[in-house]
């Protein structure tokens, strides 16, 4: 067996709006580096590296509180450092040139989204942390997306729909709001994934609006990440396409030097999220039926980059095809976007009643129905709306019999 690789040397600096870590190496790491921040903590494992000099200095620097507390193990070095907030990250080696040696580098940058708390407070109110969701309107700034004939961008309208739908989930007692964007500005993908990651978000959701060559193609369709990878061709064709949209991520997918994205790649063995994502968004594609013709009735899979946190359950509502005349219309109408926003809250609603997270303050009871009550009482009674009732319960149109089990939440506020 080799000699275990050693570190030489590490270098802090300001890179941007975040921190550059340079770590000097004799030779290439045989294995990826782990990283994960626990708490306020990063921490960073060098698998097979053994330190060769006195301690790192960390100053305290950017998101960086400083000073670092290193172990040495027999499977390699664990660093880690305290943070002043949280951060995201990417990590990539460089081979020796000019004289430097081996580098592994990895770069800290703040978190960027707006997370705003829910405010209004609920009768009913429960212990424990708000469940958090993401919105992801897709595209913005210099990537306009898809645009239909009349010139229909789809950046503004899958905004606009994010929006609607932001609105009423920080109206959700319980609920915490996280946003990809909130103005018309350009987020690469990784930052959009990593978002999910660094809030701890229990729904990632991406909006867009399909385009297509064939003018007359329409309807909704739903994506969730899939571990085996695409459902159909055409599921591969999307997912190049909406990954191609991110230079960086064009040049770490023909390289693969990205070691960050492999990390993710393996963490994806959880299938958890992935169970929940399903879930999420086959009652997505439920609500959404009643408002929109469906591209395809089922939920469908692909690998999305925006997808792909791993422990983040997430799902790509392509909301209507802008390629095709009647939808563009559609989606330039103000009243349908609403609608659309109003049956995403409905489907996310149900889908915590269904699945509320362990330690949230969100849990399910049972209520059943009496003879005098009819489904909106119901509804009212707990917070939600008639279709989420319905779409929790998978109750046909009509009212419920009476004495039927519903099951509705207790949102803590
Ligand atoms: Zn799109």
């Amino acid at each position: 067996m080799a000699a275990a690789a050693q570190l030489r040397g590490l270098r802090v600096g300001r890179h941007g709006q975040g921190v550059r870590l340079v770590f000097d190496l004799n030779r290439r790491l045989t294995a990826a580096p782990v990283i994960r921040s626990v708490g306020e903590v990063l921490h960073i494992e060098l698998p097979g590296i053994q330190h060769w000099l006195g301690r790192p200095v960390v100053p305290a620097l950017g998101p960086l509180q400083g000073g670092a507390e290193m172990n040495e193990s027999a499977a390699g070095l664990v660093l880690r450092l305290p943070l002043r907030e949280t951060v995201r990250w990417r990590s990539f080696s460089l081979g020796p040139r000019g004289g430097a040696s081996q580098r592994l580098v990895l770069d800290l940058m703040p978190v960027v989204g707006t997370a705003v708390e829910s405010s209004r407070s609920h009768p009913v109110a429960g212990a424990g942390r708000p469940i958090v969701v993401c919105l992801d309107p897709g595209h913005g700034g210099h990537d306009p997306g898809a645009i239909g004939a009349r010139g229909t961008r789809e950046k503004d309208v899958v905004l606009d729909v994010a929006l609607s739908l932001a609105r009423l989930i920080r109206s959700t007692p319980g609920m915490r709001l996280v946003m990809s964007r909130d103005t018309d500005r350009y987020v690469p993908l990784m930052d959009r994934m990593h978002l999910g990651l660094a809030q701890r978000a229990d729904l990632f959701v991406s909006i867009h609006a399909d385009a297509f060559p064939e003018r007359t193609v329409s309807g909704s369709t739903v994506w969730a990440l899939s571990q085996t990878g695409a459902t159909s061709a055409a599921a591969r064709w999307l997912a190049r396409t909406q990954n191609a949209a991110d230079p960086l991520l064009g040049d770490v997918q023909s390289g693969v030097h990205d070691l960050m994205l492999n990390e993710v790649l393996i963490n994806m063995t959880q299938t958890a999220a992935m169970n929940a994502a399903a879930a999420a968004a086959d009652l997505m594609i439920r609500g959404l039926a009643g408002v929109e013709d469906l591209h395809n009735a089922a939920v469908q899979h692909a690998n999305f980059v925006v997808l792909r946190a791993p422990d983040v359950p997430s799902m790509l509502v392509e909301t209507a095809f802008i390629s095709n005349p009647q939808e563009e219309q559609r989606l330039r109408d103000p009243d349908f976007r609403q609608l659309l926003a109003r049956t995403m809250h409905d489907a996310v609603l149900a889908h915590f009643v269904n699945a509320p997270p362990a330690d949230s303050a969100w849990s399910a009871t049972r209520h059943v129905l009496g003879k005098a009550e009819n489904l909106a009482d119901v509804a009212d009674r707990y917070g939600l709306s008639v279709e989420a009732l319905r779409l929790a319960n998978n109750l046909p149109h009509g009212e419920g019999q009476p004495g039927v089990h519903l099951r509705v939440p207790i949102m803590g506020a």
